[in-house]
């Protein structure tokens, strides 16, 4: 069994690149002795004037025989010249490495220098340069925190390949494992072709004589395009070289391209060149949080929330749209035939989720702008593949309204979603989908990521044990393109944005209640015609307020323009019972989902009993009921329905848990909770909470003894941007603080 050690490190090529990684080797003392050889004796002499290296090498073939690690950082063309040169004289445990920006080309020189791969030999290229080159320009700093792609090949050793990877990470870098062929083709597409356009573009313009002006007064959009056209053209001419054939086909993807957006221009097509300029800047924002490390979200800083008890709710307050007849609105626009303008959609990070993946099927929207948005539908055949898998975030709307349309296109999807949502198990609208015919592979919980593949559905008949909107939306889109007659039945009602937005967009569906059980039925013979939707206000976080208002001491707050969709009310009533005060006064012209404007003032509760049936369509909505009644007088009784889903079980949970913690006397025996008015003693949450416990835990921190920090609030705020400023606005005292 062969070992790696590195005690003696020799550099062939001696310029940016190799004394960069060699006087960063030196400054963290990694190995005990550098040498180094350049084709240029120069340039080693002064490596050793800046202390760059410990020996600059003349006996090439003595320093290879000495030598425990070879590092080559010479242009990508003249690898193989010292390949030959250095062969004779390689001891098996030598460590080969190199810093090329090709692979392809260099594991073809050694096979053919060699004849066959040496275990010892690990190709690698950072991602890291300048426009500078030779020792002159070397920087020990150059490769903290950038990446460093190692390409070990079957032959390869792998405890070559972690010593190799040790190195890189002790100078700072970050290590991937990539095929060689593969980085070959990556890279010709992030890199190369990036370089070839910025040299083509700078030299075009500089053959022109006219065009001399716009390097006087070059902006710095021309200035930030053209930097890399600096670099050396000796490196550029061996990388096209070496890379030919993956670098011509990324040119001839981009020529057909520009050629796509020129015909788009020529002919003033504004929803092509829309189309294209909206595309590449979601991507680019997309690319640009990759590249920056951090997740999706630009909230990646910790934020806690903290609430002073006791200040009234008071005055005429505007809340953020709603969250989800948002989605629906950009969904079903998308598939209608026309131009839709949804005015009020709700500029959220889920919610945006929703419109990244319509514009990567190929969807031109326009927007949000201060919530507008256009889109320009392209009917229910339209949607075209998307270029890559489907990131659909932190999203669980996206993810299973997306997936029920995307089992009914004639392409294959993949689906991927962040960390936090992949834990999600959407079994039951996987079962309802594939009972259609859908090809959908998961992961073994029924999570994502998914594999999507076309097939021809077919109706069928569908019992929801749980009723779950998102799981009835998901069915009723799929349902828009399966043969026959799709039908759902649930035993309760639960929100219908989803049929009440395919209605307003002229696509027939049947509901009908019988006997308990809820029935709806689609089919796929009609159209969807692009209408104007105005997005009214969000009912979840009205209810937060309406909560608060009604328990702090002279609170009077009227809410405007709120969506008072029946089947999201109907807490309402029961608050009502308990004697709180609210009035809705309704819009007269009400659109596709009822709105109106809501009052409500400060009233002393009174404790209640409230069957399974009172309940059974509000069991989200039970945490705010939960918090009042721990204010009320005497005690509150709620009988749970029999039948919670798993999701809905671990919400009631995640409420006792919390109230408990901040002093409340309750106690959940079976699915009877009995709540006992209690003080709440504020402090700090320090779990992350699910967006509605959190919303009736600032509920009940305007009560509460002292002030109420929730911490690990960013994820909230992220869903719901304008929150602080809203509740501020109603007179909450809440604040922002980061640790
Ligand atoms: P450079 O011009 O600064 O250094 C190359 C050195 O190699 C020169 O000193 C040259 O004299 C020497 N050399 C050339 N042929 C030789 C030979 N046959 N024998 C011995 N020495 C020889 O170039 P660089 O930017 O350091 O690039 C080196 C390698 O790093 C290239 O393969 C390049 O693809 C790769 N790379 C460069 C960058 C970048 O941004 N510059 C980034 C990543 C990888």
């Amino acid at each position: 069994m062969l070992t790696y050690t590195t005690h003696r490190l020799l550099i062939i090529g001696l310029g940016l690149i190799g004394g960069s990684f060699a006087k960063a080797l030196k400054s963290r003392k990694v190995v005990q002795h550098v040498a180094a050889y350049d084709r240029h004796p120069q340039e080693c002499d002064l490596g050793m004037r800046l202390g760059v290296i410990d020996e600059a090498v003349e006996d090439l073939p003595s320093a290879v025989q000495q030598a425990d690690v070879i590092v080559l950082a010479v242009p990508v063309k003249a690898m193989e010249a010292v390949l030959k040169d250095i062969q004779p004289f390689l001891r098996p445990t030598t460590l080969l490495t190199d810093v090329g920006s090709t692979k392809g080309h260099l594991v073809q020189a050694v096979r053919q220098v060699f004849q066959q791969i040496p275990s010892g030999f690990v190709p690698g290229h950072p991602i890291a340069g300048a426009e500078k080159s030779g020792v002159i320009a070397a920087d020990a700093d150059l490769f903290e925190r950038h990446k460093v792609i190692l390409t070990p090949l079957p032959e390869s050793d792998p405890k070559a390949t972690l010593e190799v990877a040790r190195l890189w990470q002790s100078v700072g870098a970050e290590v991937l494992q990539m095929d060689p062929y593969r980085h070959d083709q990556v890279l010709a597409a992030t890199s190369h072709l990036p370089h070839v356009l910025a040299f083509s573009l700078v030299d075009t313009l500089a053959h022109e004589e006219e065009n001399r002006d716009i390097f006087r007064y070059a902006a710095g959009g021309f200035r930030d395009f053209t930097r890399i056209a600096a670099s050396d053209p000796v490196m550029w001419h061996d990388i096209c070289q070496a890379n030919r054939d993956a670098i011509l086909k990324q040119i001839d993807q981009f020529t057909s391209g520009v050629a796509r957006l020129r015909s788009a221009i020529a002919a003033g097509d504004s929803q092509a060149m829309l189309g294209i300029f909206s595309r590449a800047k979601v991507a680019r924002e997309h690319f640009s949080t990759l590249l920056a490390g951090s997740a999706y979200s630009a909230n990646t800083q910790d934020i806690d929330l903290r609430i002073e008890p006791g200040s009234p709710l008071s005055g005429q307050v505007t809340i953020h749209s709603d969250r989800s007849i948002s989605h629906r609105a950009i969904i079903i626009g998308a598939l209608s035939e026309g131009v839709t303008d949804i005015e009020g959609f709700f500029e959220g990070e889920d919610s945006l989720m929703t419109i990244k993946a319509f514009r990567e099927m190929g969807v031109v929207i326009e927007g949000p702008h201060q919530g507008s948005v256009r889109i320009y539908g392209v009917g229910l055949q339209g949607l075209q593949p998307p270029k890559g898998p489907l990131y659909l975030g932190k999203s669980e709307t996206s993810l299973q309204l997306l997936t029920g349309l995307l089992v009914a296109q004639s392409f294959s999807t993949e689906v991927f979603v962040d960390e936090a949502l992949s834990q999600q198990s959407l079994l039951s609208t996987l079962m309802s989908l594939r009972t259609m015919g859908a090809k959908i592979d998961s992961n073994e919980q029924g999570g994502p990521p998914f594999r999507i593949s076309p097939s021809i559905l077919k109706g069928a008949e569908i019992e929801l044990p749980h009723a779950s909107a998102q799981v009835k939306s998901s069915v009723l889109l799929a349902g828009l393109y399966a043969q026959g007659q799709t039908c759902l039945k649930t035993n309760r009602f639960c929100r219908d944005h989803t049929e009440r937005m395919l209605k307003s967009f002229g696509y027939p569906l049947s509901e009908s209640e019988e006997a308990g059980e809820v029935k709806t039925t689609i089919n796929s013979a009609g159209t969807l015609t692009a209408t104007k939707i105005r997005v009214p206000g969000d009912f979840s976080t009205a209810l937060m307020m309406i909560a608060a208002a009604t328990l702090v001491p002279q609170s009077s707050l009227t809410l405007t323009d709120i969506g008072v969709n029946p089947h999201r009310t109907k807490l309402l009533p029961l608050l009502s019972r308990m004697g709180a005060n609210i009035q809705l006064t309704l819009h007269k012209d009400t659109g596709f989902e009822p709105v109106a404007d809501i009052r409500v003032t400060y009233a002393q509760l009174k404790g209640q009993v409230f069957t399974a049936e009172d309940v059974a369509c509000v069991v989200y909505e039970l945490p705010f009921l939960m918090v009042l009644a721990l204010f009320a007088e005497g005690q509150t009784l709620i009988h749970l329905p029999e039948t919670l889903s798993a999701k809905e079980s671990a919400l009631i949970l995640s409420t006792v848990a919390v109230l408990r913690e901040q002093g409340a006397q309750l106690e959940l025996n079976g699915s009877q909770l009995v709540l006992t008015p209690s003080a709440l003693k504020g402090g700090e949450i320090s779990d992350v909470l699910p967006p509605i416990v959190a919303f009736a835990m600032i509920v009940a921190s305007t009560r509460a003894q002292q002030a109420l920090r929730i911490k690990h609030s960013a994820a909230l705020l992220a869903a719901y941007p304008a929150l602080v400023e809203q509740l501020r606005h109603a007179g909450i005292s809440i604040h922002k603080e980061s640790d």
